[in-house]
């Protein structure tokens, strides 16, 4: 047995034309749905995008790189945040964790009904003066044709995205995982042609993740008769670097004026992590050697 659950794989396939990555993340999305208590909807929207964003967080190239996306949507959801680096750690919000609505046509979860119109943007900062930001317009609002799209248009990178996310009856988190595959632009058109074929043949990441699979059958399947290599394995989790000391940053960078007149207020303040919900509270004593470190 392995020490972790979720993992993400790599590979390549057809001798480096095609590259591909898949994910089994059930407990991050546990975890999100837990840490925010989302409602099915939104732990379904919330829990695709944190499977994409921890596999496109794994193809980044270096340590310090973050990557995030950010979807900002008209639907009752509102928006979405996850952020994630190149080791597997990924965290991530809706704006609106309590959305509620009927199944869609196919009696599924409605996502793109709670994300509706928006616009995604993919953030990444690699330590440069200015961070990479590619920007697209919803097209399906189910997330994984959404990242599809993102991919053809702001890379340039032909490719197919799956994710999906199951739930039991009691609304905890069943199954969780999904797939990337990325074509090369040498690639051949006998390689694209079954390439193409396989993938019309994937109706649902959730109907293989319902039938037990790992991310390696996930992309044995995907990736049938094209020699598909695993080349890596990395762990991904649910984890927010935030702390107090970190919070306690953040206020003294509000300046000292704000700080004052919380001081003055004379009631304990709360300060709640996005990210993972965590609640900080400040005394106003505390807040008293807080001033001191500001300007
Ligand atoms: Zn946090």
């Amino acid at each position: 047995m392995k020490e972790y659950s979720d993992y993400i794989v790599r590979a390549t396939a057809a001798n480096h034309q095609i590259r591909a990555f898949a994910a089994t993340t059930r407990d991050v999305v546990e975890t999100a749905r837990q840490r925010h208590n989302t409602s099915p909807v939104a732990t379904a929207a919330l829990g695709r995008l944190l499977t994409g964003g921890a596999m496109m967080g794994s193809m980044m190239k270096n340590d310090k790189d973050m990557l995030t996306i950010q979807i900002k949507c008209e639907g009752p959801i509102k928006g979405l945040t996850v952020t994630a680096d190149m080791h597997g750690n990924v965290k991530g919000y809706v704006e609106n964790p309590d959305v509620m609505l009927p199944p869609n046509s196919k009696g599924k979860l409605d996502v793109a009904g709670a994300l509706d119109l928006g616009v995604l943007s993919v953030i990444k900062d690699m330590g440069l003066k200015e961070p990479y930001v590619g920007q697209t317009i919803l097209q399906t609002s189910e997330i994984a044709e959404d990242l599809t799209y993102y991919f053809a248009t702001s890379e340039q990178v032909p490719s197919s995205v799956g994710l999906g996310v199951l739930m039991e009856k009691d609304n905890t988190v069943k199954q969780a995982g999904g797939f990337i595959v990325q074509v090369m632009p040498f690639i051949e058109e006998t390689v694209l042609a079954k390439l193409e074929e396989n993938v019309k043949k994937i109706t649902s990441v959730t109907a293989m993740l319902d039938k037990g699979y790992t991310p390696e059958q996930i992309l044995e399947e995907v990736l049938e008769g094209l020699d598909v290599e695993f080349t890596d394995e990395i762990p991904t989790q649910f984890a927010c670097n935030c702390s107090k000391e970190r919070v306690t940053k953040a206020i003294i960078s509000i300046g000292k004026k704000d700080i004052q007149e919380m001081i003055e207020d004379g009631k304990d303040i709360e300060v709640n992590c996005h990210f993972c919900n965590t609640q900080y509270t400040f005394t106003v004593e505390e807040l008293k050697e807080i001033i001191k470190r500001s300007r």
